[in-house]
């Protein structure tokens, strides 16, 4: 029974795995009526979501610690994160407990039965549900580390349509059971910071994928003590929680990057008139061969008459070709058997990205994604993240395949202006050759070994 409850909920979990994230977490397929768009909630009416009946969070000892009306009231405020972003048009709506066939009638889903039954019920696409599991345990007995705060899964989607048609939203209470022992898995995350998980899995459950921004940050190990500019500028939707809390530094719970993609995918009326967008496409050396997988971040120039730091807390990213499947048997450039049928198969989207900013002045840089995010932590359409030559470069004006890679010409992008063609072209990658002879030459598959930073330090906790 165990074992196949952890097979469904994978399934799941797998379902969001199929990558296109960097902005939106799924994009449609070829079959769709518009294919290459970001997956999104029908918002002809707010999305209704169900919760548990049992409380968010028990001690080791069965003490509960965060109620169940505390949950619930903490679960509507965290949802209203995104709602109140004032460019969107999102809105979700309290639809009382969990209940259905096969639910306990207190509405408390603590055993992998009572969790069957509620991914049935999702599945089905007649609820979206959270779980609070409240001690862990429900988490455990589906196979997941204790260290995963919480997770998201769709459980239904309408892929002609490009809808998400139902998802559900699971959370680890233990992470908030008044213990903290570093010498086991039980630790401890400020209320703050446990509500900052939350909502990160809000922003999965309403389409977006994650973000990389300020990625130096997690690869020196700053560790709870994040510089505030940085951590500004730091996505909520970045794949691993590390920092001390945004509220705790003064910061709003949403990142630049956070408020721009939530805003592109769900625009209300006034989207047009506070974003405008940067686009263009990534190549190799040869200046033809489009570039799959890259970050590409575009960064406020820094405004000298503040004593903050703009390109740090200002930033907005999303991954070349996140319209494009990252499904290696495609068509395209495999042999199209199986896999996800995901994402567009038009060649000319292979390269292409596309950033929602607020008007200004920005750098535009690409870079590698991070070698650790995979499966669960996966930013952008492929997993594992590929690594090229040659990928860490800023924009200018002549960009060539031997130029100064710290060269940077700046575009300043007006309220809804779309800026066209911030092409970049890779140094000193291989050739270019018959794209059918052998695609891994051109991607580097990276050997990094698959890093689990997070028995490291009690603050480096994995999202999912
Ligand atoms: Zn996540």
């Amino acid at each position: 029974m165990k074992r196949r409850a952890a097979a469904l909920l994978l399934s799941c979990i797998l379902l969001g795995g199929f990558a296109d994230a960097g902005g939106p977490l799924r994009v449609t397929g070829a079959t769709a009526t518009n294919p290459g768009q970001p997956f999104v909630w029908d918002m002809s009416k707010p999305i209704r979501y169900t919760v548990d009946g049992g409380p968010l969070s028990v001690s080791p000892g069965g003490q509960v610690v965060v109620t169940n009306s505390q949950g619930v009231s903490r679960v509507q405020n965290l949802f209203q994160n995104w709602q109140s972003v004032s460019t969107t048009s999102i809105t979700y709506s309290y639809a009382g407990q969990i209940s259905g066939v096969g639910i306990p009638s207190n509405g408390d889903v603590k055993t992998i039965q009572d969790f069957n039954a509620v991914q049935g019920l999702c599945n089905s696409g007649t609820q979206n549900p959270v779980i609070f599991d409240a001690d862990g345990s429900l988490l455990r007995a589906l196979g997941l580390s204790p260290l995963v705060i919480g997770f998201s899964g769709t459980c239904k989607l309408d892929p002609l349509a490009g809808h998400i048609v139902s998802a559900l939203v699971f959370l680890n209470g233990e992470f908030q059971d008044g213990v903290n022992d570093p010498n086991s898995s039980n630790y401890e995350l400020t209320a703050d910071q446990f509500d900052e998980a939350i909502t990160h899995e809000m922003g999965h459950f309403s389409g977006l994928g994650h973000s990389q921004i300020n990625l130096d940050l997690f690869q020196s190990g700053f560790l709870g003590n994040c510089p505030v500019d940085e951590l500004a500028g730091l996505p909520l939707m970045f794949p691993v929680e590390f920092c001390q809390s945004r509220k705790s530094a003064g910061l709003p719970i949403l990142a630049p990057d956070d408020v721009a993609w939530i805003s592109k995918l769900y625009p209300n009326a006034t989207y047009s008139s506070n974003f405008g967008t940067i686009s263009g496409f990534v190549f190799f050396s040869d200046g033809i061969t489009h570039v799959q997988g890259l970050n590409v971040i575009a960064r406020r120039v820094d405004d000298p008459s503040t004593t903050q730091d703009e390109s740090k807390r200002i930033a907005v990213s999303v991954v070349s070709g996140f319209e494009f499947t990252g499904n290696p048997g495609q068509s395209i450039t495999g042999t199209n058997t199986g896999g996800s049928s995901l994402g567009s198969r038009d060649p000319a989207l292979i390269g292409y990205y596309e950033i929602p900013v607020p008007p200004g002045t920005y750098t535009v840089q690409t870079e590698n994604l991070d070698a650790s995010f995979v499966g669960g932590s996966s930013v952008g359409p492929l997993d594992p993240p590929a690594t090229t030559y040659g990928a860490y470069e800023y924009w200018h004006q002549f960009e060539s395949d031997f130029d100064n890679t710290t060269q940077k010409d700046p575009p300043t992008v007006q309220a809804g202006q779309k800026l066209s063609n911030i092409n970049f072209i890779l140094n000193q990658t291989p050739p270019r050759f018959d794209q059918f002879e052998d695609g891994k030459v051109l991607l580097i598959i990276p050997q990094a070994p698959f890093v689990f930073r997070t028995s490291r330090e009690p603050w480096l906790v994995r999202l999912s």
